[in-house]
Parts: structure tokens; C-alpha cells; sequence
């Protein structure tokens, strides 16, 4: 089982435990302000190949590469002054930088799947610090289960993955709740990769120019084939609700009086003020303690589109795709529990 330590009552221990546990090439739970991350050496293939075993995550999705800050990743990436730019307004934060990888840099190809590219990222608090003193970047994807719901406090990386490595470091809940804004510079231009804790148009600010966005998420509604499941709750996921269904768990944003709600098993608000700040750093533990109640289905209110809601819907809009496997078929889960 994992050991778990609690970074505020001693951080130093966190330090020391975790620094020893990466230079062991073992794969540890690392608090971020957006998710937590299951972390590991992002140069020691053997490393990294634990972080695929643990998550059970194809080998062909490139990781993000966690630096301690701006020069460490000039050390590894090759930046354009676009990118420079939007890394000095938005580091450490919630923005992952798609940029060409250094022919120098030691990151391990299983890091990045083999592309020329590398996802970097400098994230808020601990984790900056315990990359730092590591002195390597840290690959890490959401410490869960491929697929499942993205963990945000250490009780839910315990629950998942406990058994399964060696360290948790506890730094309370994420207080940001979604993964990074991953954005790619092309040229002249910007692309979004995937939205995320940073809203969009704070980058547009910056950038000086709108974002290029692929084909929304719920776009793909139409070629569900498309759209990956992700982010998916043991319950089936229904959209953009205007009533709960009795026996159904509903999960609504902004103190919004929703028809049926009454009869459902847990009705649970992201933000009764109508914050999505507040709705996304909510959204995943309330997706579990939905989830948890035992309902074969969980409802959610509309959320607005703008800012972090953009994030938001992109989760949902997964979390509500077809499943590869059946585990949406829960039909028996309202008797048993
Ligand atoms: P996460 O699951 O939060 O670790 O995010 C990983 C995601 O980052 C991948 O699935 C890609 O969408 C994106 N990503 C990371 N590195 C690259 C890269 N080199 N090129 C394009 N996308 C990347
Ligand atoms: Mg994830």
C-alpha cells in the first residue's frame, strides 16, 4: 500500500521521500493545482513504462512533462517568442505548451510517443518545487485508472491506485480541478489542443489573437465513433438536463431549481453562485460521490460554455461518450444498492 505523507505537516519528509522514490524510477502520486499526477522521471524509460502499467494507458499517448520552471524547460523544448511570451504570462499555471523537442533533451522517446514534439508544463506549488530539487522533469499524466474520473484529492488516488505504488503526497484538494489548456503555436497562429483549467480567452489576451479550436467535443455527438469515452463514471452520464428522473443522481450549477429533483437519490450544485472556477474544481470529486451513491444514471444541469466552462463541457461531453466496454449497463445497480 502507498504510503501517504501530507505535504503541509511535513514537507521536507515529502521532499526527501519523493525525491528517493523518482531516483528509484518508481511512479508516485504528485499533487498539481489542476489534477493530481502519477509522476515519474521522464528520461528512465523503465520509469515511465510504470506510469503506462499503473493507469493501464496505451503506450501511444505522449505525456506532459512537468519542468520546475522556464529555464528548465529551454533545456528540453525549443521555443518561439509566441510561446516564450505565453509561458512568462502564464507559469506556473494550468497551460500546457505543445513545442518541438530538443535533439539534446535526455526525455525518454516512451515520454512523448515518439513524436518530435514535447508537452511541457510548469505547475503551481509542490510540484514545482519537488522538480526542482529532483532536477529532471517529470512525466505525468492524472493519477487514475485510464478512462476513469481524474483524481483531484489524495483519498481518490488512494482508492484507485493505492495498492499499486509507493508514495501519495497529500496537498488537499486541486484547487483548479481540470487538467491544463494544452495549446500548440503554429506559425503565426495558436492552437487549442484541449481546453482546461486556463479559460481561453485569457490566453486570446495574450496571445493577441483568437485560439484555433478542432471541431468541438460535442461536435462529435454526431460520430460518437470519434469521440473517446474518458472521464466516465461506473453510472451512465445525461447531458444538458432540464428534469431528473427518480432514482437518478443530478448534479446541477448555479443554484438553478431543476424539476424532479425531490425524488433524486442525491442532488448534488458545482457552484450554487454560478462560479466555474468554483463548478470545475468541483466537478470530478462530485462525479464520484455521484457515482458512489449507486445510480445507474447522473443528470447534469446545462453549464455555460464561456471561460472554464469550455473545459468543463469538453469533460462531460467525454464522460458521456459510449463506452468501449459495458460498464454503462448499471441496469442492476438501483435494486442492489
Ligand atoms: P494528460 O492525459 O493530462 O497527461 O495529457 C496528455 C495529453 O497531452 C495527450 O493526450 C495529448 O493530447 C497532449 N500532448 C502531450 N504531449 C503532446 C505532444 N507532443 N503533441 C501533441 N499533444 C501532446
Ligand atoms: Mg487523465
Amino acid at each position: 500500500m502507498a504510503r501517504i505523507i501530507d505535504i503541509k505537516a511535513d514537507r521536507q519528509a515529502a521532499l526527501e521521500a519523493a525525491s528517493a522514490a523518482l531516483a528509484d524510477g518508481f511512479a508516485i502520486a504528485m499533487p498539481t493545482e489542476t489534477v493530481y499526477g502519477l509522476a515519474a522521471d521522464a528520461t528512465n524509460p523503465a520509469a515511465i513504462t510504470r506510469i503506462y502499467e499503473t493507469k493501464g494507458r496505451p503506450r501511444f499517448n505522449p505525456l506532459i512533462c512537468h519542468m520546475a520552471d522556464l529555464a528548465m524547460a529551454e533545456h528540453h523544448a525549443e521555443f518561439d517568442p509566441l510561446s516564450r511570451a505565453l509561458a512568462e504570462a502564464f507559469w506556473p499555471g494550468p497551460l500546457t505548451l505543445v513545442l518541438p523537442l530538443k535533439a539534446e533533451s535526455p526525455i525518454h522517446s516512451l515520454a512523448t510517443a515518439g513524436l518530435d514534439s514535447v508537452g511541457v508544463r510548469v505547475p503551481k506549488g509542490f510540484a514545482g518545487a519537488l522538480i526542482g530539487a529532483f532536477g529532471r522533469p517529470l512525466a505525468a499524466p492524472s493519477a487514475n485508472t485510464s478512462g476513469a474520473i481524474s483524481a483531484t484529492s489524495a483519498a481518490h488516488v488512494e482508492a484507485d491506485l493505492g495498492a499499486k505504488i509507493p508514495l501519495i503526497l497529500d496537498a488537499g484538494p486541486s484547487t483548479v480541478g481540470v487538467e491544463s489548456t494544452i495549446v500548440k503555436v503554429e506559425g503565426d497562429r495558436v492552437r487549442l489542443l484541449r481546453p482546461g483549467g486556463l479559460a481561453a480567452r485569457e490566453i486570446e489576451h495574450v496571445a493577441g489573437r483568437p485560439l484555433l479550436r478542432a471541431k468541438k467535443a460535442s461536435a462529435a455527438i454526431e460520430a460518437p465513433g470519434m469521440l473517446a469515452s474518458h472521464y466516465a463514471p461506473g453510472a451512465s452520464v445525461r447531458l444538458n438536463a432540464s428534469a431528473v428522473e427518480p432514482g437518478e443522481a443530478l448534479i446541477a450549477f448555479g443554484g438553478a431549481a431543476v424539476a424532479g429533483a425531490r425524488d433524486a437519490r442525491i442532488v448534488l450544485d458545482l457552484s450554487p453562485r454560478g462560479d466555474l472556477a468554483e463548478a470545475a474544481a468541483n466537478l470530478f470529486d462530485y462525479m464520484k460521490r455521484a457515482d458512489a451513491s449507486g445510480v445507474s444514471s447522473i443528470a447534469f444541469s446545462p453549464i455555460p460554455d464561456d471561460g472554464l466552462g469550455e473545459a468543463i463541457n469538453d469533460r462531460l461531453q467525454r464522460a458521456a461518450a459510449p463506452r468501449a466496454t459495458d460498464k454503462a449497463d448499471r441496469s442492476d445497480r438501483g435494486s442492489t444498492r
